[in-house]
């Protein structure tokens, strides 16, 4: 039974890479010039995610993107974050196909969704998020670039 299981194809998230990792900033420009002057990586894409309250400036490191998050208004998620945490790391988002299975196995399995379906997000991917109680404390999103 249980080889069937594992055997079951899409059972698993099975993430093809990080597509990005998402930081929490107090000032978008500042942290910009961090990445570009002292890291060297090149910001190639900045835009406002308005159902998030938030601005968000890219990099590309290899396959996986960094995606900076500065708040625009204190009371949506990123402004709450660093109100409690302060800056850093946000959320660690995997690559995926299938997203809307692979939320309703996650769901299957146990895991607290906090998107339930796929929504749009930053550079035209569907993505999702995983709460951090059900999966030892990391934010998790699930995006799927449907485009491609
Ligand atoms: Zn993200």
């Amino acid at each position: 039974m249980i080889i069937n299981t594992f055997a079951r194809n899409n059972y698993f998230m099975k993430p093809s890479h990080i597509e990005h990792i998402g930081i929490a900033v107090k000032n978008l420009e500042k942290s910009i010039k961090y990445y570009e002057e002292v890291l060297g990586l090149e910001c190639y894409n900045i835009e406002e995610v308005k159902d998030q309250k938030v601005k968000t400036a890219f990099f590309k490191v290899g396959q996986t993107k960094i995606e900076l998050l500065e708040s625009t208004d204190p009371e949506g998620p990123i402004g709450k974050f660093i109100e409690k945490k302060g800056e850093g790391v946000h959320h660690i988002a995997f690559a995926v196909n299938d997203i809307e299975n692979k939320l309703k196995q996650a769901e299957e399995k146990g895991i607290r969704l906090i998107d339930k379906t796929s929504r749009k997000g930053a550079e035209g991917l569907d993505i999702a998020f995983l709460h951090p109680k059900s999966t030892f404390g990391v934010l998790t999103e699930l995006c799927e670039d449907k485009n491609k």
